[in-house]
């Protein structure tokens, strides 16, 4: 049945995306398949029917290291990439070169075509206090959606257990917005499954989680959180507002740049 699926996906995805269209039912069997597959599995099978057209993309955090160290010590040759939005942490550019080192491998830095003056230019200084979702969008998802718009396979390191949005990730997707297949490996692990293998494994990680940072983005909207208060793995980002997410996995909650 998957190698069915599989050439049915190829079918399909052949030669261009436009066309690209998968029934529920195969990504029914798809997801029922891998729900308790482990990711270096799903990973396997991605390659073997993406190739070199399925991609990483990753801002640096536990589950993103975790994927990447999957790939690399599989043997999964794939384009790895990170949207730069000009406004990260210096310690996650310290990550980035340590991974790059560690792996032998080069990350692909996709940025926006805004430079942070042109942005203010057009939209103010520091768009990201007046209105975070349009900044998100010509920092993030506009980005995004260039990089993908030759791609077939998006492999991301989303999971369930990160937030209330998240929860009804599935581990195949097809993804309207940047039209292709969205491959989430560990949409079932915990936070802490996920850290113990950082730990185990001896990874690297950015070391402003031990700071009280459980999610690392853009400097301005990244925030610690109180230790001693119930968090999720998503709080710190955009504090005081209700915004939970950039809109690059949930174009719903945001589709244009208005
Ligand atoms: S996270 Fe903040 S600074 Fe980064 S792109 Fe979104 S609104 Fe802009």
């Amino acid at each position: 049945m998957q190698d069915e699926i599989r050439k049915n996906m190829l079918d399909v995805l052949e030669p261009g995306k436009t066309e690209v269209k998968f029934s529920e039912n195969e990504l029914d069997q798809l997801n029922q398949q891998f729900e308790n597959a482990d990711p270096i599995e799903i990973l396997l099978w991605g390659f073997e029917t993406f190739g070199g057209e399925m991609v990483l993309g990753t801002g640096f955090g536990s589950s993103g290291v975790l994927l990447i160290h999957f790939l690399r010590e599989h043997n999964i040759d794939i384009p790895i990439f990170y949207l730069d939005t000009n406004l990260l942490f210096d310690s996650t550019y310290e990550l980035r070169d340590i991974l790059e080192a560690r792996y032998n491998i080069d990350i692909t830095r996709v940025t926006p075509e805004l430079s942070l003056q042109e942005q203010a230019e057009r939209f103010g200084d520091e768009l990201w206090k007046k209105n975070p979702n349009q900044c998100c969008f010509y920092r993030k998802v506009l980005p995004l959606k260039n990089y993908l718009s030759d791609k077939k396979a998006w492999v991301t390191g989303l999971r369930r257990s990160q937030s209330e949005t998240r929860t009804q990730a599935r581990i195949i997707e097809w993804n309207e917005e940047n039209e292709v297949i969205k491959i989430n490996p560990l949409a079932n692990w915990s936070g802490k499954k996920v850290w113990d293998s950082i730990h185990h494994l001896d990874l690297p990680y950015n070391p402003l989680h031990d700071e009280g940072y459980p999610s690392i983005g853009c400097i301005p909207c990244t925030q610690p959180v109180d230790a001693s208060k119930e968090s999720d793995d998503r709080n710190g980002r955009w504090n005081g507002t209700d915004k939970t997410e950039c809109g690059i996995h949930f174009p719903d909650h945001y589709k244009n740049g208005s």
